[in-house]
């Protein structure tokens, strides 16, 4: 019976995942629509400009960055091992 439960299991995570990816997926073909439509696309751009992560590399929206005088990171916790080394 453990088997059939993993299986369910397994087969509810598989139906979930095609959910997400279908409703990621259309969300990504309308921002592109309104990136051809709107002529207020270079102001979303520059909103959403990408800086990368002073400790681990990861790129993240600038305005969800932490700024110290180190530099920008990813998270609080990145900033103060930055500080640390
Ligand atoms: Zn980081």
């Amino acid at each position: 019976m453990i088997v059939l439960r993993l299986l369910l299991f397994a087969l509810l995570i598989w139906i979930l995942w095609r959910m997400i990816k279908k409703a990621f997926d259309e969300s990504v073909e309308a921002d592109e629509e309104d990136t051809n439509k709107s002529s207020h696309a270079n102001n979303a751009i520059k909103q959403h400009q990408m800086i990368q992560c002073h400790y681990c590399g990861l790129y993240i929206p600038k305005e969800e960055a932490i700024h110290t005088q180190e530099g920008s990171f990813c998270c609080k916790e990145h900033a103060h091992l930055q500080k640390k080394d």
